[in-house]
């Protein structure tokens, strides 16, 4: 097999040394064979399909007959499926190890959840079946919905947006289409410093300009700065609770009494719900808007795993501008508020063509439903209990960046335990993946020098937490005991090698093109 290295720069080198004193000889390891791209296998003419000839008269297409190779490499099923299995080997799953990403929320996917969407009524629905044909997912969307105003306690909820960040639009667009419809269209939005890159992006994309507000030494919004700042023309607050230092948020009912104060609503995002589910009712703090990532708290796949979800709850003042569509209980059964007239002639439009993802709305529901009430308390408890545990177990030998007290449902530290020690936060997490755990979400919150976020969930187990904090309390020896050289080329044992990140984000090279590898056979016709 030829094999191109365009594009590839991580290849493990053909020299690496093994523990057995020789490389394989065809750069496979362990039973992983070796893998070419797609795209860089012979058998451009192959198909894994077998169709009968087809002895119609000539298509009557003309021009749009098409001439060139479609471009798809040719593979039999076997082919097909040992290719991707072989892929799905070489990365990371939340169904191979824990996933230590903070702010990701990366929990198990329970398999009921999966068998309830997998459910013929619900997996084969068109979004333009006849209503009458829809009534159970309708009322699935309805409990769901139901589920969530209860568990934020607040009165109206958006289920169509698609991701968290598209939840922020969502939460944005209303907040602008109230201040309009009061004749007061603001400029600004007010965001910490710690908040999630979306926060920002979001604010910019809807037209305001964004302003920064400072942070406490203790990781909290700076009240004094926020009083500061707000002004009349500022439309929203974004603040996320508990926030991206894995703290609660303190002065939480303050932030909200001095922003409706100034006549600014209060988005709040709903990333880390996990946090406070079943404990803490965002509506009673004040929050006007938050999106919900049913991705992260309510289970659904994630990281590669499956689209995202994030509904969007309301306030009173802000649910007349909720997106269409949404159910409504009629004299027929379940119906969907679809124009933008009459009652709904406030809705700011819609976020997608449909209702949003009802594959997910399904899991999330069977999720709830499998917790109960107290279940999903206990998902908070213990979410925070796991996040407590590993960072006592790893303050010790690491620094955590706010030592005062107990975290939230994860564990920041920062990079000062490594000074001078040769090694950095980047070196830290890649030498991880030689152990076999996939490093904490690194350099984030950016307001903390070298951060390392772990987000352990409630799904892991004591023992799993232990094996992991062992993993770290070694590697953190090795670090500080001068083995300099396991951290600067790692990962050594991962079939992929360090990137060089500078030149994958300055040079990204995002598509394979044919002149890099085999040229596809031109058409058989031809
Ligand atoms: C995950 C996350 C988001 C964005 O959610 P997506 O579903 O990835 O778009 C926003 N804010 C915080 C704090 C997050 O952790």
């Amino acid at each position: 097999m030829t094999m191109q290295n365009v594009g590839r720069p991580t290849r493990p080198e053909e020299t690496q040394s093994l523990d057995a004193g020789f490389t394989s000889l065809t750069g496979g390891r362990g039973l992983l064979q070796d893998e070419a791209l797609i795209f860089e296998r012979d058998g451009w003419g192959k198909t894994g399909v077998d169709l009968p000839k087809v002895d119609a008269p000539a298509d009557d297409l003309g021009e749009l007959v098409r001439r060139s190779p479609i471009g798809l490499p040719g593979l039999s099923e076997p082919e097909a499926m040992r290719h991707y299995v072989r892929l799905s080997q070489k990365n990371h799953a939340i169904d191979l190890a824990l996933y230590p990403l903070g702010s990701c929320t990366m929990k198990h996917n329970p398999r009921l959840n999966e068998k309830m969407a997998r459910l013929a009524g619900f997996a084969d629905l068109h979004p333009l079946a006849p209503l009458s044909t829809a009534q159970g997912a309708l009322t699935l969307m309805d409990r769901l919905s139901h589920w969530l105003k209860t568990l934020t306690g607040m009165p109206a909820v958006a289920l169509s947006p698609k991701a968290g960040a598209h939840g922020e639009l969502c939460g944005l667009l209303a907040i602008r289409a109230a201040h309009e419809a009061k004749g007061d269209p603001r400029r600004r939005v007010l965001v910490p410093t710690s908040a999630h890159g979306t926060n920002p992006a979001t604010a910019a994309f809807v037209g305001y300009s964004v302003t920064e507000i400072a942070q406490t030494d203790d990781g909290r919004v700076d009240l004094a700065d926020l009083a500061a700042k707000l002004g009349p023309d500022v439309a929203a607050i974004m603040v996320t609770n508990p926030n991206t230092c894995g703290l609660f948020e303190r002065d939480i009912i303050e932030i909200a009494r001095l922003t409706h104060e100034a006549g600014a609503y209060f988005y709040c995002d709903g990333a880390n719900f996990n946090a406070i589910v079943g404990r803490v009712r965002p509506g009673d703090l004040g929050v006007d808007a938050m999106h919900i990532n049913l991705h992260k708290t309510f289970s659904t796949p994630h990281g590669g795993g499956g689209p995202g979800s994030g509904p969007v709850v309301l306030s009173a003042a802000l649910a007349p501008f909720a997106p269409a569509p949404w159910v409504v209980h009629g004299a027929d059964g379940l119906t969907l508020v679809e124009e933008t007239v009459d009652a709904a002639a406030q809705a700011f439009g819609r976020m997608s063509a449909f209702h949003g993802q009802m594959g997910m709305f399904v899991r999330a529901y069977a999720y709830m439903r499998s917790h109960g009430a107290d279940g999903l308390r206990q998902v908070a408890e213990d979410a925070v209990l796991n996040a407590n545990y590993v960072k006592a177990r790893l303050s010790g030998s690491m620094t955590p960046a706010f030592p005062e007290g107990p975290c939230m449902h994860e564990a920041l530290f920062d990079d000062s335990w490594l000074e001078g020690t040769g090694v950095t936060t980047l070196d830290f997490a890649k030498a991880m993946i030689d152990e076999g755990f996939h490093p904490m979400t690194m350099y984030f919150p950016l307001v903390v020098h070298g951060a390392m976020l772990i987000e352990p969930t409630e799904t892991e187990s004591k023992q799993e937490l232990d094996r992991f904090c062992e993993a770290l309390l070694a590697l953190a020896e090795a670090a500080k005991a001068g083995d300099v050289e396991r951290f600067k080329g790692a990962p050594f044992l991962a079939p992929m090698r360090r990137l060089d990140e500078t030149l994958a984000a300055r040079k990204p090279r995002l598509t394979w093109k044919p002149d890099q590898g085999v040229a596809p056979a031109p058409l058989a016709a031809e």
